[in-house]
């Protein structure tokens, strides 16, 4: 039996404290998630595949400047960017990942390669010979450069701030992800990062990671997080609601808040994830002030939120 499509998007969670939303950046925020979720949405209307639709709306988001992917991702220590994405699909589990890779336009497009090829996860230089040997352009690193990340990197240095501090909530994790079901009941979920403004050292977070920043099965649910990174690979957290629900019985909704809330919280991590289940129900806890956030339901109405009580439907 066909089932009813889903998808559901994100583009951070923490980025902004509420009284610093201004009307002018609420609605910059509210057009950019509704231009990918229109996007994607499209593929599933037309009988496409949830990995496509996914892929589809994280291309876009990765394009767009206002979040911490492709274009406009945050910059390293270094003063450059390096960036990490993973895609799961729920009928046959495949993966892909790759992670610190700083010439690579889109790198939720190239892990769609990598999910074709003998690997689930390359990183770095090597990602980008896989890419080139594909046929890939590179571009230049500077490609993703914006003058706000290279101010919040100079304040980070300026103040001696290591690049996990928690103090300051402003412009945080801007990572963007996206969670599907299609028309065959099969699930997708994509994550896509500049990690966090002042990493070093080869930091990978968890949006590189099948399991925890992503995670997709037809069995119960498909997964993207964001969020403060360390403690989203220690609570594993995408692959730990899926096992809730399997093995607990819990319902996505449950499942989900008692991660963020408890495993994640527990440990004092903050962000959230988007889900879906596989029948269709969705669910977006998140810990943090806010979560740039947008979902659509066959035949419903294209709804945004960025805080707890603020979605739109969009007629
Ligand atoms: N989870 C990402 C990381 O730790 C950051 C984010 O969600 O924006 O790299």
């Amino acid at each position: 039996m066909a089932k009813e499509y889903g998808l559901v998007l994100h583009g951070g969670a923490g980025t902004l404290v509420k009284d610093e939303m201004t009307a002018e950046k609420e609605r910059m925020y509210r057009s950019a998630l509704l231009r990918a979720l229109s996007a994607g949405e499209e593929v599933l209307k037309n009988n496409g595949d949830a990995l496509d639709a996914v892929i589809v709306t994280v291309k876009v988001l990765e394009q767009e400047p206002l979040f911490n992917a492709g274009v406009g991702a945050v910059m390293t220590h270094e003063g450059v960017h390096e960036l990490d994405a993973s895609l799961m699909e729920g009928k046959e589990r495949k993966a892909a990942a790759v992670c610190a890779v700083r010439r690579i336009e889109s790198p939720i497009s190239l892990c769609r390669m990598v999910m074709d090829s003998e690997f689930v996860m390359l990183n770095g230089e090597g990602a980008e010979q896989f890419a080139k040997e594909q046929g890939v352009p590179v571009v230049s690193n500077s490609h993703f450069t914006t003058t706000l990340r290279k101010e919040q990197l100079e304040e980070a240095k300026k103040n001696n701030r290591v690049q996990l501090d928690h103090t300051d909530n402003r412009e945080k994790y801007g990572t963007v992800g996206a969670v599907a079901i299609d028309k065959n009941g099969t699930l997708a979920a994509a994550t896509s990062t500049g990690g966090m403004t002042n990493k070093r050292y080869g930091r990978i977070g968890d949006s590189a990671l099948i399991g925890s920043g992503t995670w997709a099965d037809n069995r119960n649910c498909a997964v993207s997080a964001t969020g403060y990174g360390e403690f989203f690979i220690r609570s594993a957290v995408a692959s730990r609601i899926a096992s809730m629900m399997e093995y607990g019985g819990l319902s996505l909704a449950d499942a989900g808040f008692k991660v963020i809330n408890h495993e994640v919280g527990d440990i004092g991590g903050d962000g959230g994830v988007i889900s879906i289940d596989k029948d269709g129900n969705i669910a977006c806890p998140f810990n943090s002030e806010g979560m740039y956030r947008a979902w659509v339901k066959e035949g419903t109405t294209l709804t945004t939120a960025i805080f707890t009580d603020d979605a739109v439907a969009h007629e």
